[in-house]
C-alpha cells in the first residue's frame, strides 16, 4: 500500500509543487504552521528516521539540500527558516513516509514551546 506521500509523488494525489529533483518532491502542507510551510520528501518510501541504514542516509542530505534550495526560492535564506522532522506518534509523526518540514515567513520562536 503507498503512503500517502508516495500518492502525491505519482501525482495520484493533488498538491501544490514547489520543488523537484530526480529524488525528492517538495510541496505545500495542508494545514500550513508558517507562511511558507513545505514538506520535502524523498521518492523512495522510509517511514521513520528509525529506518535510516548507512545504505539509504543519503536521502537525508538530499532533503538539506532541497530545503538551501526553497529558501532561496522564497527569498528567506538570509532571514532565516526551519526545518523540522518528527519520528514516530509521540513526536507528532502522522505520516509514515520520511519528510522534512520547512518552515519560514514568521518569526521562529525558540524553543519552540
Ligand atoms: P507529520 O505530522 O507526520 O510530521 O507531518 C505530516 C504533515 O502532512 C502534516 O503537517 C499535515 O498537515 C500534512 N498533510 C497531511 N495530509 C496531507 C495532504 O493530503 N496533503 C498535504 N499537502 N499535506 C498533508
Amino acid at each position: 500500500m503507498a503512503t500517502l506521500f508516495t500518492k502525491i509523488i505519482q501525482r495520484e494525489i493533488p498538491a501544490k509543487i514547489v520543488y523537484e529533483t530526480e529524488q525528492v518532491l517538495a510541496f505545500e502542507d495542508i494545514n500550513p504552521q508558517a507562511p511558507h510551510h513545505v514538506l520535502i520528501v524523498p521518492k523512495v518510501e522510509i517511514p521513520t528516521i528509525n529506518d535510516l541504514t548507512p545504505e539509504n542516509a543519503h536521502h537525508i542530505g538530499e532533503l538539506f539540500l532541497a530545503a538551501k534550495e526553497i529558501a532561496l526560492k522564497f527569498g528567506v535564506a538570509e532571514e532565516g527558516y526551519r526545518v523540522v522532522m518528527n519520528c514516530n506518534a509521540g513526536a507528532g509523526q502522522t505520516v509514515f513516509h520520511l519528510h522534512l518540514h520547512f518552515l519560514a515567513g514568521r518569526p521562529l520562536h525558540w524553543p519552540p514551546g
